[in-house]
């Protein structure tokens, strides 16, 4: 079993699903008392959400780096960064050590093209919504992909911040949520990704017909 590195705390309410869903599927596969062999370095999100809002993407750089640093002196054998926004520093951290860093967006990638999905909706910060560094990747892989529109945009990303990074589910955000990913789904999307690792606490697959793609979750179910 190899020691995985996860780069976490952004925000902790999901880092604490990947801990969970890690150490299930290892006692799944291996049984009795097997636990996942993990090094976990958890960042303060207050200062990383602050540097993003200010757009010093260098100095998160800096932050994740250190942190990517520090799995790897403890052990680990690759990296897992907990979170979709920072991986538009992912190439920053690549450099800074020298464990594989496996990108969320190829494995997401990945399950999309093993589905045969040429056309997807996507759902996340805006940054991830915005920005090529996440859905540039899966237009690399010859993937379409359709974003809300901008008032939506807003909606998503504010219901990130202000709700599910500070553990509030709301059933009125949920039904905003279950409208926007009816609304991509209306535009063409063949299903969504929930590019975002707290999105999958406020909606799953069993509260719409449209197939969702839970970038937390390794079952994407
Ligand atoms: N966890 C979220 C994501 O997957 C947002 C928090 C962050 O900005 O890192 O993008």
């Amino acid at each position: 079993m190899k020691t995985i590195g996860l780069i976490g705390g952004m925000s902790w309410e999901s880092t604490q699903t990947y801990y969970r869903l890690i150490n299930q599927r290892v006692r799944d596969e291996l049984g009795g008392l097997h636990s996942a062999r993990l090094v976990l370095y958890s960042v303060d999100f207050a200062e990383i959400e602050a540097l993003q809002h200010q757009g010093d993407w260098d100095a998160t750089a800096e932050i994740l780096s250190s942190a990517g640093r520090s799995v790897e002196a403890a052990g680990a054998e690759f990296i897992v960064l907990c979170t979709n926004t920072m991986h538009k520093v992912a190439p920053q951290i690549e450099q800074a050590v020298s464990i594989p860093l496996l990108h969320i967006a190829d494995a997401t990638a990945n399950v999309l093209k093993s589905d045969r999905i040429t056309s997807i909706g996507l759902l996340g910060t805006k940054f991830t919504m915005e920005q090529t560094f996440y859905l540039g990747r899966l237009q690399d892989q010859g993937i379409r992909v359709i974003v809300p529109d901008e008032p939506q945009r807003e909606r998503v990303h504010s219901v990130i911040y202000n709700e599910l990074c500070q553990g509030v589910v709301k059933q009125a955000s949920k039904n905003v949520y279950l409208d926007i990913i009816a609304s991509l789904a209306e535009r063409g999307a063949q299903g969504v990704v929930l590019g975002c690792t707290e999105i999958g606490l406020l909606v799953q697959n069993s509260d719409t017909d449209v197939r969702l793609y839970d970038t937390t979750n390794p079952d994407f179910s």
